[in-house]
């Protein structure tokens, strides 16, 4: 349980993280809040020669309304995101999921664009970021490219980001639709075991897959008119839930079907 011998950098300008990513290459990581690199720095399942630290660097955090959006710096805090009066008004969804993850410690430190780049798929703000369609705007020394929620996550542990890449910000929609998100837990503050977010009439899933995913199926049934009973039933089609300590496949996609339910129901009362 104890990391294998790191140098830390504590940088304060996002000029400076790139420079240190692009001096050091896949020797380096950057580290935001530290709730998921540093347990698996402890376990060896990452051995980070360099961290660069992001976490005083002003400019990567904050929450600010830009026309139909909201843009949230990537190391804002989930504890932010909860409490913060714009989020609560222009996005509850957002803040709403924010006061899910972990315990008030984790919310404290951890950083939302620290949960997109960890790229789990029974994380929360993945699920509700890509049923809004979010937008997240990247750095590199070469210039600055936006990708679209369904474009990020590309399997475990694995995202769109390059090594030389920093997250900038997450944008997303002003609140204009029903939302729900429900989450699936075996204890009262844990990971999803499944979770499902709907804005709208999308409808995204959490510990489906290898990553977060829409349920097309359910949205597609929708859209053609079927009733949210009814469509709730697709909600596990195409999805590859694993069977672990936490449930099986098949209690996956059970859970699947009735959150997903539950979620469209709810979505019609809160905006
Ligand atoms: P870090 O651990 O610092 O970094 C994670 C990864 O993202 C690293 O690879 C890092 O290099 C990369 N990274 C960070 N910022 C950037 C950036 N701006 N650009 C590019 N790459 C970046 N999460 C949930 O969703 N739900 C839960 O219920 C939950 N429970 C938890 C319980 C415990 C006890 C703990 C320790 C964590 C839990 N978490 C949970 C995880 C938590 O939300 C983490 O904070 C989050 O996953 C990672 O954010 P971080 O800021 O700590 O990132």
């Amino acid at each position: 349980m104890i990391p294998a011998p790191f140098t830390y950098l504590r940088v304060s300008s996002v000029q400076e993280a790139l420079d240190a990513l692009a001096e050091f290459g896949d020797d380096a990581k950057l580290l935001a809040g530290g709730h998921s690199l540093i347990p698996l720095m402890k376990f060896r399942l990452a051995t980070p020669k360099v961290l660069v630290d992001i976490s005083g660097i002003t400019e990567l955090s904050g929450v600010s309304l830009e026309g139909d959006s909201i843009v949230v710096g990537a190391t804002t805090r989930h504890a932010t995101l909860e409490h913060s009066p714009v989020v609560k008004e222009h996005c509850g969804l957002l803040a709403y999921t924010a006061s899910l993850v972990g315990d008030p410690q984790v919310r404290n430190r951890g950083t939302i664009g620290g949960s997109v780049a960890h790229g789990d798929s029974a994380s929360d703000l993945p699920v509700s970021l890509l049923a809004m369609d979010a937008q997240f705007t990247v750095q590199s020394r070469t210039g600055t490219r936006t990708i679209a929620a369904a474009e990020f996550f590309l399997g475990f542990w694995q995202t769109a980001l390059t090594p030389t890449e920093v997250l900038i910000n997450i944008k997303v929609p002003r609140q204009k639709q029903g939302w729900s998100y429900q989450k699936f837990t075996i204890r009262s503050q844990d990971w999803a075991t499944v979770s499902t977010a709907v804005y709208g009439k999308s409808v995204a899933l959490g510990a489906m897959a290898d990553i977060p995913m829409r349920a097309t199926a359910v949205e597609s049934a929708l859209a053609q008119g079927a009733e949210i009973s009814e469509a709730a039933l697709l909600a596990d089609h195409n999805t590859s839930p694993s069977s672990d300590t936490r449930a099986s496949a098949d209690y996956r996609r059970h859970l699947a079907r009735i959150l997903t339910e539950d979620g469209l129901r709810e979505s019609l009362t809160r905006h």
